[in-house]
């Protein structure tokens, strides 16, 4: 029995749809979990988002897909379906290369990230995804036994209701499961939660000169000094650059804010600030320090500053920092994940600013399944930045490759266990991974070596059926 009251007269408040399946919360992970659940034969699938725009992280700051490819010197390519959908459809308008692995996290997959948000447009009509955009979840109704009924959000017009059958909370922060009384850790309890990152996007930069005056070496020294010297107080002398998928434009992951709780609304407004006031320190840096860099300007801010972990859900099971680097292996299997272990932290007293910890030997590690089905719940899944392990694992297991994969599954899931008349716990778990195989996912590491070049996506896609 849960123990959270509501604060709103829920019964008074107007039903706008009953579905089958309902997603909160529009990133890489819920877009995934609705496809995949239209194409596994839901009928009524309703996905909720409160920005005006589908991607969540993957178009509000980003442009970077990590997670397809293991890191090292044999990258093997370890996630597929629904994420080479996407990634085939960007390929298609030319607005995808492949990144090189000089951040450590492997090869990355680079998109214009404006194209993504009419991808996603696009996906979503194509499979009769209902969506809601402008809507923000802020209710759950449960029944007397405790078991979610409706969510309620708050749009321009007041406050509506949405019955499902099943939930899939892909909030990022676990706003329903809060909402739901499901129990789940807050990043910052045990161990110090990630920092905060406004990325900044720049035009008008000269890469031939700046690759001939050395490039992220070059970068890396300069930043160094501008720390030193006092010049440029920079927050991180290890920031990173990278060329986008529009000439002359680059876009960084280099921002950092400490200490500040992203569920605070004071405190982001904090956070928000400062992430502004440090992404046009970097831009005077720069411009002054940086050879390429003189003419540049920034030409956008993230839509809100980046926050990488805040609820942690606990599920059936908790991924640990052990089973990504002892490479573990799970009967429930339902991805693959080669990531490092990659903490970006306040950098204190000498600390490295970002931790490593590598999957050994190139490899990469099981999921399973437990990991996205709330302790105790049968008709709610997560999946994506509020999936179930410790803040090491999630480190390793967030990147958006991952994510979509985690989309699928429980798309499917919530599919199996409408069509099966069962719980979440008790679908057929050799079924969901053979509808994921079918699909195109990758649950072994595959012996053949990747195709990491440029221009090299289609060398490697998967089918997608
Ligand atoms: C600064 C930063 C840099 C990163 N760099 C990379 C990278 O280069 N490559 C990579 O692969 N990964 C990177 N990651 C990690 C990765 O981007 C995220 O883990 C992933 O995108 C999370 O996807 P998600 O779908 O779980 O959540 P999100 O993308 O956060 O989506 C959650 C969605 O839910 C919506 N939402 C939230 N609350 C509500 C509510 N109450 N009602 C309605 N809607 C709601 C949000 O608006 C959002 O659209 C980075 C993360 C950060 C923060």
């Amino acid at each position: 029995m849960k123990l959270r009251a509501s604060m709103l007269m829920t019964k008074q408040i107007p039903i706008l749809a009953k579905v089958d399946v309902l997603v909160v919360g529009a990133g890489s992970a819920g877009l995934c979990a609705a496809l995949a659940a239209r194409r596994a034969g839901v009928d009524r699938v309703m996905l909720v988002e409160r920005y005006g725009f589908l991607g969540g992280t993957s178009t509000q700051m980003l442009d970077t897909f990590y997670g397809f490819f293991t890191p090292g010197d044999h990258p093997r390519k370890v996630v597929g379906g629904l994420p080479d959908l996407v990634v085939d459809r960007l390929d298609a308008v030319g607005a995808v290369f492949l990144r090189p692995n000089t951040y450590g996290a492997g090869t990355g997959v680079n998109y214009n990230p404006e194209r993504l948000k009419w991808v996603w447009d696009g996906l979503t009509q194509e499979h009769g995804v209902r969506v809601l955009l402008h809507s923000i979840l802020v209710e759950v109704e449960c029944s007397d036994s405790g078991n979610p009924e409706a969510a309620i959000f708050w749009g321009k017009a007041g406050f509506f209701k949405i019955r499902a059958k099943r939930f899939i909370d892909t909030s990022g922060d676990a706003d329903f499961c809060h909402l739901a009384g499901i129990a789940y850790e807050k990043a910052g309890e045990l161990e110090p939660a990630q920092t905060l990152t406004t990325t900044f996007r720049m035009s008008n930069v000269d890469l031939d000169t700046y690759e001939r005056a050395g490039g992220k070496q070059m970068l890396k020294e300069k930043m160094a000094m501008a720390v030193e010297t006092g010049q440029f107080p920079l927050p991180r002398k290890a920031g990173s650059i990278h060329r986008m998928n529009a000439e002359g434009c680059i876009s960084t992951v280099a921002v950092r804010v400490a200490g500040m709780d992203p569920l605070d609304p004071e405190q982001m407004t904090g956070a928000e600030r400062e992430g502004r006031r440090q992404a046009f320190l970097y831009e005077d840096f720069l411009r002054v320090a940086v050879p390429g860099f003189e003419r540049s300007n920034i030409i956008g801010l993230s839509h809100q500053i980046g926050v990488r972990e805040t609820r942690r859900v606990n599920g059936a099971y908790r991924l640990t920092r052990d089973d990504c680097l002892s490479v573990a292996r799970f009967e429930d299997c339902v991805l693959l994940c080669g990531a490092p272990i990659e903490d970006h932290r306040e950098g204190v007293q000498g600390q490295a600013e970002t931790a490593w910890a590598y999957v050994p030997g190139g490899d990469a590690y099981d999921v399973p399944y437990r990991c996205l089905v709330p302790e105790n719940e049968e008709i709610v899944w997560v999946a994506g930045r509020c999936f179930s392990a410790t803040h090491d694992a999630h480190a390793s297991c967030r990147s958006m490759g991952q994510t979509m994969s985690m989309g699928q599954v429980v798309g499917i899931a919530a599919a199996l266990s409408l069509k099966q008349g069962c719980g979440a716990t008790e679908i057929d778990v050799p079924d969901l991974q053979n509808r994921l195989r079918q699909l195109g996912a990758v649950l072994e590491v595959p012996d053949a070596p990747a195709h990491t070049g440029a221009e090299d996506w289609r060398k490697n896609r998967g089918e997608v059926r």
